[in-house]
């Protein structure tokens, strides 16, 4: 029997960082992975991470602001105080461990400015700066002796009597299923762009680890905040970073016109995520754009500057739209990158679950509330992923292992898998419905959405769900079979776009990234609270929590 104290499920830098941590606190700690651990999502992080080093001038008390005031106040202050206290130290570890970050005339460390900062405060490689930070990160796993199972998908989480006692999981190159004994384990699965059509992120991220936790009980805590980007290409929606904006880009409508002047004066371009998709949205709308885009101006900044710090977005530009951003402006929209909600935490990363924990962008650890800032969320990673390898290391010694039957927990899920391989052909394809699922989200969980919107996407999910449970899945081969994790990440998505429809539904208040046509203004009043999608007998049931307000009062939200 497969057997350690702490499991870390996900190998991106959230499941890295807590593996090393629980590893060094003595833990026989392992990390599992449905892909190669460089293969997860925080390899196409861009634009870099946000630090308030004192040698600066900088204050993390300045970076807490700008985090609160663009979290929409919805954010707890008391989890943004520790992000941003320990952002300082997480920085330079990661440059001690061997990372190359840009460095400045002077030769220290070089900063660009990102949206929603009064500061330069974000560091950067290039514009890969998570391929960077997660190859270091990667070479440091090695090194700290973690067991890492790599391309295992996990499929279930084994409770009985509410405590927590490991997950099954498929051994994909062999097909075999597993059950692996743990005594603590921490949610590292990423966030869940996919369940939106297109969207930024990679193939793979289909929120897997914030189904498993609400199918076990635990909150979805803000799901109805959606971050959608200002600038995605055209077409294929892959993200062209914010560091353009940073280093100084201009956004264009049809006429050359740049438009952010009108809606955020002071900072134009490099207001917060929210603000500016709703100015390009509003500008689409309009008639201001072309073929639903506006424009990403960067002919200006000339080509050697590009060729340093923009490279990898340059050939994005020309790979996938044909349009080289040194000669001419790239047509860009807004477009789902990044969930502000996920697995309710506190600030050592534990669950409502005994023993369960979750970091990085499965988790809410409410850091982000409404709204994330860029570069903050590679920062949370780090910074909560270590804290809670530190924790989940220690509860870990008072904790007995669950004795559970391993043959009969493999059973039942090899049956439950079973199933679904001897379903009749009825002619339908996971492929459909998960188009469906995403193209309904897009539409009607938008940038702007309203009561009708949002209602229509819940019909959508569930005549989905009902076609889900016939679905065949034609490879009947246990080894390789893509086919097979492809149908069974489906049902993750489809819990947890139930769970962002009914939370969007619920919030009767525009507010961060919850832009409500019907409800235009933020009301303090009645929803200064988070909301929590728990699983119920059919569907998901809310219930509030409060924010945490330290130091920071409320104010109306300008830039
Ligand atoms: C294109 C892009 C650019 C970005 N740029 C920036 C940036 O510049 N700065 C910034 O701060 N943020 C950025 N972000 C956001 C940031 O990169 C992510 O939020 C962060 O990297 C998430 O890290 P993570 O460790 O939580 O999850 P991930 O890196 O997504 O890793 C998830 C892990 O979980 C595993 N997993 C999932 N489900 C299962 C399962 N069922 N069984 C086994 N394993 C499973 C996967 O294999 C993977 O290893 C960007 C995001 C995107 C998409």
């Amino acid at each position: 029997m497969l057997e350690h104290d702490v499991l870390v499920i996900g190998a991106g830098l959230a499941g890295m960082r807590a593996a090393i941590a629980a590893r060094a606190n003595g833990a026989n700690t392992a990390i599992i992975s449905k892909v190669h651990p460089v293969r997860s999502h925080s390899n196409a992080a861009q634009g870099g991470i946000n630090a308030a080093l004192l040698d600066r001038g900088d204050d993390w008390e300045d970076h807490a602001y700008d985090t609160i005031k663009g979290s929409d106040f919805l954010g707890d202050q008391d989890a943004i105080e520790v992000m941003c206290r320990s952002a300082g130290k997480a920085l330079i570890d990661m440059e001690h461990m061997g990372v190359t970050f840009n460095r400045d005339d002077e030769g220290k460390l070089g900063t660009r400015a990102f949206g929603g900062q009064r500061r330069a405060r974000t560091f950067f490689v290039g514009d890969f700066t998570g391929q960077a930070l997660l190859h270091v990160m990667f070479e440091q796993l090695i090194k700290s002796g973690v067991q890492s199972y790599e391309e295992w998908f996990v499929t279930s989480l084994i409770i009985e009597d509410g405590q927590v006692g490991g997950v099954t999981a498929l051994e994909i190159r062999t097909g075999q299923l597993h059950a692996i004994r743990a005594k603590t384990i921490i949610f590292c699965t990423g966030g869940c762009g996919r369940l939106f059509e297109p969207s930024t992120n990679a193939l793979i991220v289909t929120g897997d680890g914030m189904a498993l936790a609400y199918n076990a009980g635990a909150g979805l805590m803000d799901m109805e905040m959606v971050q959608y980007h200002p600038t995605t290409l055209a077409g294929s929606g892959v993200l062209l970073s914010e560091a353009a904006r940073g280093e100084g880009a201009y956004l264009r409508d049809k006429n050359g016109n740049r438009f952010m002047e009108k809606y955020a004066p002071n900072m134009m371009e490099l207001a917060s995520r929210d603000v500016v998709s709703r100015a390009e949205q509003t500008e689409i709308n309009a008639g201001n754009g072309i073929n639903g885009c506006v424009f990403l101006d960067c002919t200006h900044l000339g080509e050697a500057l590009i060729t340093e710090k923009l490279s990898q977005i340059r050939e994005i530009g020309i790979d996938l739209a044909g349009v080289d951003m040194v000669r001419e402006p790239v047509p860009i929209r807004p477009g789902m990158h990044y969930i502000m909600g996920g697995i309710k935490t506190d600030i050592d990363g534990q669950t409502t679950l005994p023993g369960v924990y979750a970091a990085g962008e499965c988790a809410n650890v409410s850091v982000h509330g409404g709204n994330r800032l860029g570069a903050n969320s590679l920062l949370d990673t780090i910074v909560f992923g270590e804290r809670s390898g530190n924790h989940a290391a220690e509860a870990s010694r008072s904790i007995p292992f669950l004795p559970f039957n391993e043959q009969e927990v493999v059973s039942r899920e090899e049956q439950r898998i079973r199933e679904m391989l001897e379903r009749p052909d009825n002619g339908d394809r996971w492929g459909n419905i998960r188009l469906g699922m995403g193209e309904s989200m897009v539409g009607n969980v938008a940038v702007y959405r309203d009561h009708q919107s949002v209602e229509e996407a819940i019909r959508d999910l569930g005549q989905l769900r009902d076609r889900y449970a016939q679905v065949p899945v034609h490879n009947k081969n246990r080894v390789f079979n893509t086919d097979l994790v492809f149908a069974l990440e489906l049902g993750y998505m489809l819990d947890v776009a139930d769970t962002i429809a009914v939370s969007a539904l619920d919030r009767k208040e525009s507010r961060g990234a919850q832009a409500r046509t019907d409800y235009p203004s933020r009301d303090d009043e009645n929803w200064l609270k988070h909301i929590v999608a728990k699983k119920g007998e059919v569907g998901p049931e809310i219930s509030y929590l409060p924010v945490t307000i330290t130091k920071w009062e409320l104010e109306e939200r300008k830039y």
